[in-house]
């Protein structure tokens, strides 16, 4: 079930389409949601993606400073990037859809968990308590040598004499094992499935969707172009303007 475009316009606010409604009537029969975002939740809060902007810092491509071989070389530098992201972060705000999102999941009409490939922190700073950050966090960090989580993000070293590095996942590392047998176990438990902003094709997180499909639970898509392969209904368009209209 797939419309290019999910909004009619009356007098410029969209209304209600088809699949919204089919949505809306999904989540009135279940009880446990998972929601899975991915960068494109954050891109309309004007967050870069963090693939394929084509921009550089310092010269290098992000994904070249995001790696465990930059940490080694050049750790001030490596610091001063995400420091550099974290200011991003902290100048924009979470769009309609983020506070849609954080409301509707502290409610009392279905339990919600997150799981999310971002590491900004836009849920939790629009309300949602239960989020489980595949990709880590921008808003800690962690002993490089003995690994204690240190959240002043100002300290450069641990009481070890260690460095401090941030508790993202970069690339080449692995996820996280207990956040993400929390998220295997939130995406397992629900009734129904929410994939946001992300066509979910980076592996693994990408393959808990892939999971849920094959275990039957509804997944709906709500992306500004269908991407995903496996979903029941797409709903075509920004969160910034489904979210508030599904969710309300
Ligand atoms: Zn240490």
């Amino acid at each position: 079930m797939i419309l290019n475009d999910s909004f009619s316009s009356v007098g410029g606010s969209p209304t209600l389409s088809t699949e919204i409604e089919a949505v809306r009537g999904m989540l009135q029969s279940v009880g446990k949601v998972a929601v899975f975002t991915g960068a494109g939740m954050s891109a309309e809060s004007g967050i870069p993606t963090f693939r394929g902007d084509g921009g550089l810092w310092r010269g290098r491509r992000p994904e070249e400073w995001a790696t465990p071989q930059a940490f080694m070389q050049s750790p001030e530098e490596v610091r001063e990037f995400y420091q550099w992201r974290r200011g991003i972060v902290e100048e924009a705000q979470p769009h309609a859809g983020h506070l849609a999102l954080g409301k509707w999941s502290s409610g009392d009409s279905h339990h919600v968990e997150i799981v999310t490939q971002n590491v900004d922190g836009l849920h939790q700073r629009s309300g949602c308590s239960r989020v489980w950050e595949l990709h880590g966090s921008l808003w800690s960090q962690h002993c490089h040598d003995c690994g204690t989580q240190e959240s002043d993000l100002e300290k450069t070293h641990c009481p070890c004499g260690g460095r401090l590095r941030p508790s993202v996942v970069w690339f080449g590392e692995g996820l996280p094992s207990g956040v993400w047998a929390e998220s295997e176990r939130a995406m397992r438990e629900s009734e129904l499935i929410l994939v946001i902003g992300t066509s979910a094709v980076v592996y693994p997180a990408a393959g808990l969707v892939g999971m849920a499909a094959r275990e039957g639970i509804p997944i709906v898509e709500i992306n500004p172009e269908p991407a995903l392969d496996s979903q029941t209904v797409c709903i075509t368009g920004p969160a910034a303007k489904v979210l508030p209209i599904l969710l309300a």
